[in-house]
């Protein structure tokens, strides 16, 4: 489902991503673990296009992201089938995102009315039921100001999945919550991830890797360092910078 070749990519003469390679199938969620500044978020970002990547390829359901390719030569694509790509990869941020002056229901209807022009009616029904799964429907009519850290997310959560995402991407979605209602997040990620999601979950949550993922991948330094099943990697890591990470987060 998503294939990463030898990414690269720089902020001027910073180069945070060296050559990345990833692969996940469909239906797997993928962990990616990493210090500070290794260049997780800036990967995810290029996923989506978000960033532009100066060499490599990333392929997303078989499609070449951000490029066409005619021969040997690849194209920029124009923003409107960039913007198309996109809108089949969710996103969900550490911060919530949400329009503060939208109810969670409207917040949720929003992308697929103006994006999807889907039918009002329709939009509604998907919504309610959204947020009934991800358990908030008794929070329907509340403004973000009146959702607490966890319901926020599952709100942003129930958002992306309203654009019927081929792909979810994670990056710390609940390193900015109060620890009581992390569980609550990673409960909806878990129902997803079982109901046959493909998601790449940046992540700290190590109960989560072992528990959820079907690979973990540790990056450092803008390299993917160690990767495999995470509970072997979890118990039993190969490298040294792999090793004393996970000692810091265990
Ligand atoms: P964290 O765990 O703290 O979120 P990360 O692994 O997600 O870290 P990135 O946010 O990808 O790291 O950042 C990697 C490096 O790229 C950092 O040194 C950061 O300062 C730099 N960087 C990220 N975005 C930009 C930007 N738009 N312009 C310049 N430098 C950037
Ligand atoms: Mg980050």
């Amino acid at each position: 489902m998503v294939r990463a070749e030898q990414v690269h990519k720089s902020f001027g003469s910073l180069e945070v991503l060296k050559g990345v390679d990833l692969e996940v199938r469909s239906g797997e969620v993928c962990c990616l673990l990493g210090p500070s500044g290794s260049g997780k978020s800036t990967f995810l970002r290029c996923i989506n296009h978000l960033e532009k990547i100066n060499a490599g390829r990333i392929w997303v359901d078989g499609e070449l992201i951000g490029y066409r390719q005619r021969g040997d030569k690849l194209y920029e694509m124009r923003e409107k089938e960039v913007a198309a790509q996109r809108r089949a990869i969710g996103m969900v941020f550490q911060r919530f995102n949400l329009f503060p002056h939208k109810t969670a229901l409207d917040n949720v209807t929003e992308a697929p009315l103006l994006v999807r022009r889907e039918k009002r009616s329709e939009a509604r029904d998907r919504a309610v039921a959204l947020l009934e799964r991800v358990g908030l429907g008794d929070k329907l009519h509340n403004y973000p100001s009146q959702l607490s850290g966890g319901q926020q997310q599952r709100v942003a959560i129930a958002r992306a999945l309203a654009m019927r995402p081929k792909l979810m991407l994670f990056d710390e979605p609940t390193s900015a919550l109060d620890p009581e209602l992390v569980g609550e997040v990673l409960d909806v990620m878990k129902d997803l991830a079982r109901d046959g999601m493909t998601m790449i979950v940046v992540t700290h949550e190590i109960g989560f890797a072992r528990e959820v993922g079907d690979s973990l991948v540790f990056m450092d330094d803008g390299v993917v360092v160690e990767q495999g099943n995470p509970r072997e990697v979890i118990a039993n890591p190969q490298q040294d910078r792999t090793r004393s990470f996970l000692a810091k987060v265990l």
